[in-house]
């Protein structure tokens, strides 16, 4: 088994809801557990700002799926719940889920890359990932509580359990 990471963002139909539907599909994954999952926070919109805020959080995963057939496994839920393909780039969408770290591998191909591009610049997935994990050390060597501590957080808000 690998301990996997995923982070889910969601700013159409209910955002929340979305994300709570999300979390519950990931319990369906074959041969995979949900471990834990962050508290969600909302964050305003990465890119074209005419969209609705976003609702984000992180999930704890372990499974001995393959990587690329996990994320097969979360385009599906994806589908499942109505995201639709746009030639805008980070347009709102009802869910994203993307892998963040699996294991410690360092993965870069046509469809993956992992860990995640955009995770060290991105507040609305080091918070959350950070209350799940303080102690992680990033397959480059970086500390996460150290990129934590310098991300800029404006605009994103912890929401009330
Ligand atoms: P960003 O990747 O900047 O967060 P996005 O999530 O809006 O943008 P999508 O349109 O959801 O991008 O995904 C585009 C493609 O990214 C997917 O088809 C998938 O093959 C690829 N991809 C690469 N690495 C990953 C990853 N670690 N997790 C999920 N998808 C990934
Ligand atoms: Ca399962
Ligand atoms: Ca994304
Ligand atoms: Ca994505």
């Amino acid at each position: 088994m690998t301990e996997v990471f995923v982070a889910l963002g969601a700013n159409l139909a209910q955002p929340q809801a979305q994300i709570l539907r999300a979390i519950a599909a990931l319990q369906s994954i074959p041969a995979t557990e949900l471990l834990a999952c962050s508290p969600l926070y909302s964050s305003s919109p990465m890119g074209p700002q005419d969209q609705p805020d976003y609702i984000n959080a992180v999930a704890r995963l372990q499974t001995s799926l393959a990587p690329h057939a996990l994320l097969d496994e979360l385009q599906r839920i994806e589908l499942e719940q109505g995201r639709e393909r746009k030639d805008e780039r980070w347009g709102p969408r009802t869910l994203d889920l993307d892998i963040l770290l699996y294991g410690q591998n360092i993965i870069d191909d046509e469809r993956l890359t992992i860990p995640h591009y955009g995770m060290k610049q991105r507040a609305f997935v080091l918070v959350p990932l950070f209350d799940l994990a303080p102690q992680l050390t990033l397959p480059d060597g970086s500390q996460l509580a150290e990129l934590t501590a310098a991300i800029d957080r404006t605009a994103l808000f912890r929401l009330p359990e």
